[in-house]
């Protein structure tokens, strides 16, 4: 299938690693040009390299900028100009009982799930409008519905960005630019496998059974009982980047191995 994104500009916040990587590649793969982002030059510099060398005539960039910082964020906006599709998928995650969860911790999770993405869709939407066709995706998680009672801070982020997204499609009406979210489920993205590894290591038992474990106990609804892949969630995120998905707006889409037990 020719998903029609050769030609068209992506940005793609935190995709130096994991799903956002994925996501990077996919649209490389299509024939986007695409800007991937991190927060260290070097990291960001490696991950170009990467994709350049992994996919033949690839057009990657790259543009360092932590989304907790503000003035990162102007200067990242300043260099990139406009882009046909944004990925708002720079997002962070911590166990944490809530009693503990600070005030700072409480604003630094805000600043980089979700403001991260307002700030963006304030410069790019209306340069979209304008054109007249653009892609917004929020990359969301289970844990907006389904609020993990160990990270509580990080579920209201994320429950966040679908009210985000679905005001800013409420923005779109009659135009051929869409907004929505994608919310994946547990996925084996970098970020993931060290979590598995330090579970494993502290009670000294393997990977698989940290695995079988997680689902067995926190995640029991899962209908895959295991992580996804980050390629099953950048395939989703890819589709609805491309133009063939514009009766898709203003929608919260599932990747998340039918842990969400409802029929719609
Ligand atoms: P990851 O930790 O593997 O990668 C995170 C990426 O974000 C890295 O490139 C990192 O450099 C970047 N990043 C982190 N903080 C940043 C900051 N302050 N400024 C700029 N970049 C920053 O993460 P992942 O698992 O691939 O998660 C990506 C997104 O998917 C997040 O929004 C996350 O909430 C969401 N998600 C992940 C899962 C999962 O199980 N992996 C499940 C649901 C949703």
């Amino acid at each position: 299938m020719d998903l029609q994104l050769k030609g068209k500009t992506a940005f793609i916040s935190g995709s130096t690693q994991g799903i956002g990587f994925a996501i990077a590649k996919q649209l490389l793969q299509e024939g986007a040009t695409v800007t991937i982002n991190g927060r260290s030059q070097q990291k960001v510099d490696e991950s170009v390299a990467k994709l350049n060398q992994q996919v033949p005539g690839a057009k990657a960039a790259g543009i360092a900028a932590d989304f907790s910082k503000a003035a990162e964020v102007d200067q990242l906006i300043a260099r990139l100009g406009a882009v046909d599709i944004l990925v708002n998928n720079a997002g962070i995650f911590e166990p944490k009982p809530f009693t503990e969860i600070t005030d700072a911790e409480w604003l630094r999770f805000f600043e980089v799930n979700v403001l991260s993405g307002v700030r963006m869709s304030r410069a790019l939407f209306p340069k979209m409008l304008e054109k007249n066709w653009g892609r917004i995706i929020f990359i969301s998680s289970e844990s907006s519905i389904l609020i993990p009672e160990e990270m509580i801070h990080y579920g209201t982020t994320k429950t966040a960005q679908l009210s985000i997204s679905r005001g800013l499609a409420e923005l779109t009406k009659g135009t051929g630019v869409t907004v929505n979210s994608v919310l994946p489920g547990p996925t084996r993205s970098e970020g993931v496998e060290e979590f598995i590894k330090q579970i494993g290591a502290s009670k000294n038992i393997t990977e698989q059974e940290v695995e079988a474990d997680f689902f067995k106990t926190m995640r029991p609804s899962s209908l895959i009982q295991r992580f996804a892949g980050v390629d099953e969630i950048a395939n989703l995120v890819t589709y609805v980047a491309s133009p063939l998905s514009a009766a898709t707006n203003g929608a919260a889409l599932r990747a998340d191995g039918g842990l969400v037990r409802s029929i719609i």
